[in-house]
Parts: C-alpha cells; structure tokens; sequence
C-alpha cells in the first residue's frame, strides 16, 4: 500500500492511516482537513513507512552492488581472455616460424615431432567456450542473493 497521501493531487507522504472502513492515508494537512468532517481516530504508521523506506534503500544499495560487481567480473573477464589472446598469438607466431624452417627441408622427423608438440598448444573452439560460459554462469549464480 503506498504512503502518497490519498488527497487527489497531493505528492506528500502520510504519516497516519485513520480508523475510517476506507483506512484513509493523508499527509498531516489533509488527515486533519479530514479529521474536521469525521470522527475517526488517526494511528501512526511512521514504523511501517520508515520500514519499507528501509527496505527501498536495501534494494537500491543491492543493485549498485551487483553493477559494482558485474564490471569488475567482466573486466577480469577481459583482462583473462586478452592475455590468453596474446599468449595464444605468440605460440602461435613462434610455431610458424619453426614450421617455415622446417618446410626449407621438409625434415620428416622435425614436421613429426612439430606436429606432436603441436597438438599441447591447440586451442580448441569449444573448451574455449566451455570456460566462458562457465564464468559466465558463475557470474549469474552470484546475483541471486536477493
Ligand atoms: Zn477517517
Ligand atoms: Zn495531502
């Protein structure tokens, strides 16, 4: 139930609800403008109003939070995947430096022993995914703390 007073056009907060069957919420101004016409009693509900005002906060502090978070994890992200990205590219270049070497001769035994060794640095499409999506995951699992 919100707090805005019921007078139509009155952005002001109640601090009372009265004892009418309606339970009319008015600002102080308007309770006692209402409280001239009718006999109802006027109670507090200053506790409930500074409760949900509380828990608004709560929410608001959350979200800021989770942005807080949700840049720092992405940009650790990033900062992981760009250096594997340069790790990657510089086996890379070096191994084709050997193979260009290699295929000067076409040295059997070099292209065999290359071509062993190459298969430690393949970088698999999949398994690439497999981690990102899993940070990814992760990520979302952490923002259902609500
Ligand atoms: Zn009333
Ligand atoms: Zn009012």
């Amino acid at each position: 139930m919100s707090f805005v007073c019921q007078k139509k056009g009155c952005k002001e907060f109640s601090r009372d609800e009265c004892t009418c069957m309606l339970k009319h919420r008015f600002c102080p101004r308007h309770m006692e403008e209402h409280r001239n016409i009718s006999t109802c009693n006027a109670i507090s509900i200053k506790n409930e109003f500074e409760a949900t005002k509380k828990k608004c906060l709560k929410a608001k502090k959350m979200l800021a939070e989770q942005r807080k978070n949700l840049i720092k994890i992405s940009k650790e992200m990033i900062k992981k995947i760009n250096k594997m990205l340069k790790s990657g590219l510089k086996k890379i270049v070096e191994n084709e430096h050997i193979l260009k070497i290699i295929i000067e001769t076409y040295n059997k035994n070099q292209i065999d022993s290359f071509s062993q060794s190459f298969q430690s640095i393949f970088f698999s499409t999949e398994s690439l995914k497999e981690t990102v999506k899993k940070s990814i995951s992760l990520v979302n699992s952490d923002s259902k703390y609500y």
